[in-house]
């Protein structure tokens, strides 16, 4: 399969929500924060038990390095229980800090227990080149907090939003040309919010 030819995008975790994926190694991220259990289809959260992480953690890997033109993708060792509990971790401070507000109860806030990352930095031919490092899976982890700097500098990580409804923070891309979008389906939870919002103001008038 040609890299990034788009054809055959497997992201586990997003295409459960039926959405479109964000290009390149962005998608990634947004497989990662849909790991999460949300919206009215309310698949599992697969970060929650050793098990489910595993296996996604196997098939986003393999499609990581399927489409990564980074040259950043790798195997890595199995998931450890405490692996596990970092990346839960990470998933919370990526939603507060892309989307501003937490999506676990439980979410700690940032500036506490914030975790640092380091990547590794040197010349190469084509300019300076900035890349992840780190033992195991923080070296995931890293990856993910690079590719986000990256979509940050290109322009492209303000189009990746979480849902706008109270009950559903479903991460999409938004590819719409001003990029005003709200809702990860309009047609789900845009319509639930307009039927509230008319009812509201039925019930007021
Ligand atoms: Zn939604």
């Amino acid at each position: 399969m040609p890299k990034g030819s788009g054809l055959y995008m497997a992201w586990p975790a997003t295409t459960r929500y039926g959405l479109s994926v964000a290009p390149g190694n962005l998608g990634l991220v947004q497989d990662f924060l849909n790991t999460i259990t949300e919206g009215t289809i309310a698949p599992p959260d697969l970060l929650a038990t050793l098990a489910s992480a595993q296996e996604w953690a196997d098939r986003v890997t393999e499609q990581w390095i399927s489409i990564d033109d980074l040259g950043w993708a790798k195997t890595l060792p199995r998931l450890t229980e405490n692996d596990r509990k970092a990346l839960v971790g990470i998933r919370d401070q990526l939603f507060e800090g892309l989307f501003g507000h937490s999506h676990s109860e439980t979410a700690s806030r940032l500036g506490r227990n914030n975790p640092t990352y380091h990547p590794v930095m040197t010349v190469s031919t084509g300019g300076i080149e900035l890349r992840p490092d780190g033992e195991g899976w923080k070296y995931f982890e890293t990856a993910l907090l690079l590719i986000c700097h990256q979509g940050q500098l290109e322009g492209v990580l303000r189009r990746m939003k979480s849902c706008k409804s109270e009950t559903c923070d479903v991460v999409f891309y938004d590819r719409s040309n001003n990029n005003s979008g709200v809702w990860h389906d309009v047609k789900v939870c845009g319509n639930r919010a307009n039927v509230r919002a008319h009812r509201e103001r039925s019930a007021t008038n």
